[in-house]
């Protein structure tokens, strides 16, 4: 027998949705999840333009990459015991995002870069220590 907010999802009432999604609101997960957009689309256009990128692209690979870890733990406390097993696709999601973590750079060496490039801009006395050339 399914956990009551899982079997209740397809035919649930309007009214169930805040009790359903309470965890998420209590951390207000979508303010964050649109900042990383903002984020990782600031880095894009940056790179569009052919310009220096590596500090926007740490803070979002960092940034999003730990909203993301977020929001998968979030979905599998919502899922229980079955957003553990490998019959529901969360705990693949929850895989995947872990791997975002660690994949092209770690968040470790992430923080590391934006130190140094922080460290660097702030060296080179421009107006605006974070865009250093
Ligand atoms: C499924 C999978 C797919 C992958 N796909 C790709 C791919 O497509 N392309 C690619 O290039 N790589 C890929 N990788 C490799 C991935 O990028 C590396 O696993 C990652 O860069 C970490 O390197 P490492 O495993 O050698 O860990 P290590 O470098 O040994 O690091 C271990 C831990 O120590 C921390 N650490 C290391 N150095 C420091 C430091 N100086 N200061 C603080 N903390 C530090 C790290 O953050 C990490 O938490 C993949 C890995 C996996 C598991």
């Amino acid at each position: 027998m399914p956990p009551q907010h899982v079997a209740c999802f397809p035919d649930c009432h309007t009214s169930a949705l805040p009790v359903i999604l309470f965890p998420f609101w209590s951390k207000f997960l979508p303010a964050d999840i649109q900042t990383g957009r903002i984020l990782a689309y600031w880095a894009a256009h940056l790179c569009d333009r052919q310009e220096r990128v590596r500090l926007e692209a740490s803070y979002a690979k960092l940034f999003c990459s730990q909203v993301g870890m977020r929001v998968v733990n979030q979905a599998m406390q919502i899922f229980g015991g079955y957003g553990f097993i490998t019959e529901f696709p969360v705990e693949r999601l929850y895989r995947d995002m872990k791997s975002i973590e660690f994949g092209a750079g770690t968040t470790q060496i992430q923080k590391l870069i934006i130190v140094r490039e922080l460290i660097k801009g702030a060296g080179a006395g421009e107006g605006n220590p974070q865009r250093a050339t």
